[in-house]
């Protein structure tokens, strides 16, 4: 098996690959990996082993043509990460958005095809339902996204399924819940809090911390990716969610606790732009179909995920200057 994974310097695709090379996925125990990433803000070269045998590093962009007709060849499937992932960043300027999300899906789908790739997942968010007020979403829901970040994937979405569809590229689609754990960019909100309290300063709430979001421990999402890469079907979209429903002012309040202080470190900001209020998927097609099932408890990842921030200053500290 050889592997084009895109966006793997990032904090999920990172995981991804650190596990696969580690042999924790089941049939790929010597699979080799290409990692295609631009190295944008938000990647990182050390957070993949410098040297592993079965490793290549390739910094590139997913909008380079060119690199990929020369790359694609030769790999059995890709799993697609690379993005421009942050909600803020889209509602201050969305066209890198569109370009990567949007334009580097189609040209990396097209790249496939010709390069005689047919395995593709594409690894996509519950963000493309939009807001929902009561109930869960299941994957027959009309996307209605709402933030340029989550149009820009919803259109990603919708070119990959074209290729299934008109082409036959055995494509599938992933749509998950917030993903948290180490590794994380510190412009998300558990790892700007909980960084915002190691460094003594009260964390910005947006409005009143009554948006609802599903979390789900990062090392779940890739296995759920994984299951999707070997069993899942091509042209099906699988919801991937955390069950771990909260609204952002419960997750400040266990932040607080896990960082030993009090109520007094909330300050409470203006409320983002046409902020979604509550998210909630239905994920029990890939629970039933593929036999998924999270293994990571959220209170035993919160509290790790906090831990490893304490114990790499080193990481994070880089980005807050
Ligand atoms: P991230 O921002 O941490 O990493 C994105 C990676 O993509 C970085 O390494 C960056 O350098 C790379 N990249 C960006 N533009 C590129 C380009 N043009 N060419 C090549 N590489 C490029 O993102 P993440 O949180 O790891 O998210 C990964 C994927 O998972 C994204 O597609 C995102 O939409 C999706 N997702 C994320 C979450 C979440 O909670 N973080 C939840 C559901 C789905």
């Amino acid at each position: 098996m050889k592997l084009l994974v895109t966006g793997a310097a990032g904090f999920i695709g990172s995981h991804y690959v650190r596990s696969m090379l580690a042999g924790e996925y089941a049939g790929c125990a010597e699979a080799d990996v290409t990692v295609l990433d631009k190295l944008t803000y938000a990647g990182r070269r050390d957070n993949l082993p410098a040297d592993h045998p079965r490793l290549t590093f390739v910094q590139g962009d997913v909008c380079d043509v060119e690199l990929l007709r020369e790359l694609l060849p030769g790999h059995d499937a890709v799993v697609h990460f690379a993005a421009e992932s942050h909600v803020d960043r889209s509602i201050d300027a969305g066209a890198a958005f569109v370009t990567t999300n949007v334009l580097g899906t189609q040209g990396l789908l097209e790249a496939c095809l010709h390069g005689g790739v047919s395995r593709f997942v594409h690894v996509s968010t519950d963000e493309v339902y939009g807001s929902i007020a009561s109930g869960s979403w299941t994957e027959e829901w009309p996307l209605a996204p709402n933030s340029p970040y989550a149009a820009s994937k919803a259109g990603s979405d919708l070119i990959a399924r074209s290729y299934w569809r008109t082409h036959g590229l055995d494509v599938s689609i992933t749509r998950c819940s917030n993903n948290y754990g180490p590794y994380q960019h510190i412009e998300k909100l558990i790892p700007r809090f909980v960084t915002y309290l190691l460094s003594g300063e009260p964390v910005p709430l947006y409005g009143q911390g009554a948006n609802v979001r599903e979390w789900l421990h990062v090392a779940d999402h890739c296995r759920a990716i994984h299951l999707v890469l070997t069993k899942g079907q091509a042209g099906e979209v699988y919801n991937v969610g955390g069950g771990n429903e909260m609204t952002n002012h419960q997750i400040t309040e266990q932040l607080l606790e896990l960082c030993g202080v009090g109520r007094e470190m909330i300050r409470y900001v203006p409320d983002r732009k046409g902020h979604d209020l509550r998210y909630s998927l239905d994920d029990s097609k890939i629970h039933e179909e593929l036999g998924y099932a999270p293994a990571v408890s959220f209170a035993e990842g919160l509290a790790e995920t906090v831990a490893w921030y304490r114990d790499n200053p080193g990481w994070w500290k880089p980005l807050t200057t």
